[in-house]
């Protein structure tokens, strides 16, 4: 079964052309000037992107948290990034205290399973650190899990102190793999917290005043010096504030192996979002996430820094809770589950307010979304970009519409988006996975072929 996308720009993060991409099999087998064969069908794409199907990151999809349980599954969650034009999806399976590195990973197979719609990896978090996981993580690297998780904020539930980075990032770095960490002083924040609830403030104001800029970029400082005395693989996951970025930039200049993943909520929503210190509307418990919506002046740094290769993939993490049910339950905003959607409109977004609006090109848009994460999580050619012998994943973008986010038009479980009312330039127009026809004019198929686990090779940090 051969398709030709005809007429299209053939766009990755190298270049940009007019060409045919041919497919077959589910693969790419041909890119250039082609005419189609007999009885080839054929697409076309004139005026349109071809580009190479999104991989995201970072989303937790079934993740047991705070007594309760994302509103996305991977059924609903991986539909939902398909609709948006992500055709890889690497999830955070999540090893919970007692359990092995191997028995939470079997788990998250177990969630993904004949549920996932898209192609899915995982990177594996650790809830703590214990010394005989540094022998368990070689089993879960031989399984094609190359990259693990740690939290440096959430202390008595996953916080591990600078010891056990150490002792992990060694151990990591013995494997070839990386670490990704979660950068927030979490015991600072604790006592913010405190200091808080004891002077009867509750509000959702209080997340970010307990939660400051500074304390992302002390504990990204602290983990990338921790990093450099063993010259190990780490990257900082949902980066939040300009002044971290400068403090990524200075020590990527001095040799550190680190890369860094920001998030669409980072680039585009600000803390004014919170409201003020009396209010506690359950409109703003919707940005309650961490780290928190930083002040407005971090967007342009962010973006900047996007632009420039200090930040290397844009990752959703998302992590969904109902407003009805879940974040209207908690008594106060240290409660309050953390997280939001957003995987579906990655692609639009990033298109819309970085080239649309300028300032990315559609080639750094492609190594945003897409090759930057492939070739750092060892997926690349196979994903991220188009390259015959690649699969056949490949989105076509229509720039000319525009449209307006209303929730009721995504594919997801949640009851909310945090880009209602956004203006959107273009619409993911049509989506392959492995040569399926999975959109087509703007619609997700009604049979959905199931997604296939995809091992990671090693970690590459030679990436910008
Ligand atoms: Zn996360």
């Amino acid at each position: 079964m051969s398709v030709l996308l005809s007429g299209g720009m053939v766009t990755t993060a190298t270049q940009s052309r007019l060409a045919a991409v041919r497919s077959t099999d589910g693969r790419i087998v041909e890119i250039g000037d082609l005419v189609p064969r007999p009885g080839e069908e054929v697409i076309d794409c004139s005026g349109c992107l071809v580009l190479p199907g999104g991989i995201e990151t970072h989303s937790h999809l079934d993740l047991e948290a705070v007594g309760t349980v994302t509103a996305d599954d991977f059924a609903s969650g991986t539909r939902s990034a398909l609709a948006g034009g992500t055709t890889t999806v690497l999830d955070f399976g999540t090893q919970f205290h007692g359990e092995s590195l191997a028995e939470g990973l079997a788990r998250w197979h177990d969630k993904a399973r004949g549920q996932a719609v898209t192609d899915y990896g995982f990177h594996l978090a650790m809830t703590q650190w214990r010394p005989e996981f540094a022998d368990e993580m070689a089993q879960i690297v031989a399984a094609g899990i190359t990259s693990f998780k740690l939290y440096m904020a959430y202390r008595g539930s996953m916080m591990v102190e600078d010891d056990e980075i150490y002792a992990a990032l060694s151990a990591s770095s013995r494997l070839g793999a990386t670490i990704g960490f979660h950068c927030e002083n979490g015991l600072v924040i604790d006592a913010l917290v405190r200091e808080e609830l004891a002077r009867g403030h509750t509000g959702t104001f209080y997340h970010q005043r307990t939660r400051p800029p500074a304390l992302e970029r002390e504990a990204f400082g602290r983990l990338t010096t921790i990093a450099e005395l063993l010259d190990a693989q780490h990257y900082i996951v949902h980066l939040s504030a300009g002044e971290t970025i400068e403090e990524v930039r200075r020590a990527r200049q001095r040799g550190s192996k680190v890369v860094a993943e920001t998030c669409p909520q980072y680039l585009l929503l600000d803390d004014s979002l919170y409201g003020t210190p009396e209010c506690d509307d359950l409109e703003a418990r919707q940005y309650v996430m961490s780290p928190p919506l930083r002040a407005p002046e971090n967007l342009d740094a962010l973006w900047a820094g996007l632009a420039d290769g200090d930040i290397q993939f844009v990752g959703t993490d998302h992590c969904s809770f109902n407003l009805k049910g879940q974040k209207d339950q908690a008594p106060d905003f240290a409660r309050i589950p953390n997280g939001a959607p957003g995987i579906e409109l990655r692609l639009a977004l990033l298109y819309t307010y970085g080239v649309a609006a300028g300032r990315i090109s559609p080639e750094r848009f492609v190594a945003v979304t897409a090759e930057n994460a492939a070739r750092y999580f060892g997926l690349y050619p196979r994903k991220g970009t188009l390259l015959p012998g690649s699969d056949a994943d490949i989105v076509v973008n229509d720039p000319k519409p525009s449209w307006t986010v209303r929730h009721d038009v995504l594919h997801d479980n949640v009851d909310h988006t945090p880009y209602e009312g956004r203006r959107i330039q273009g619409r993911v127009r049509d989506v392959f996975l492995r040569g399926h026809h999975v959109v087509a004019d703007g619609v997700l198929a009604g049979d959905l072929a199931p997604g296939e686990f995809v091992p990671c090779g090693l970690p590459d940090s030679d990436i910008t």
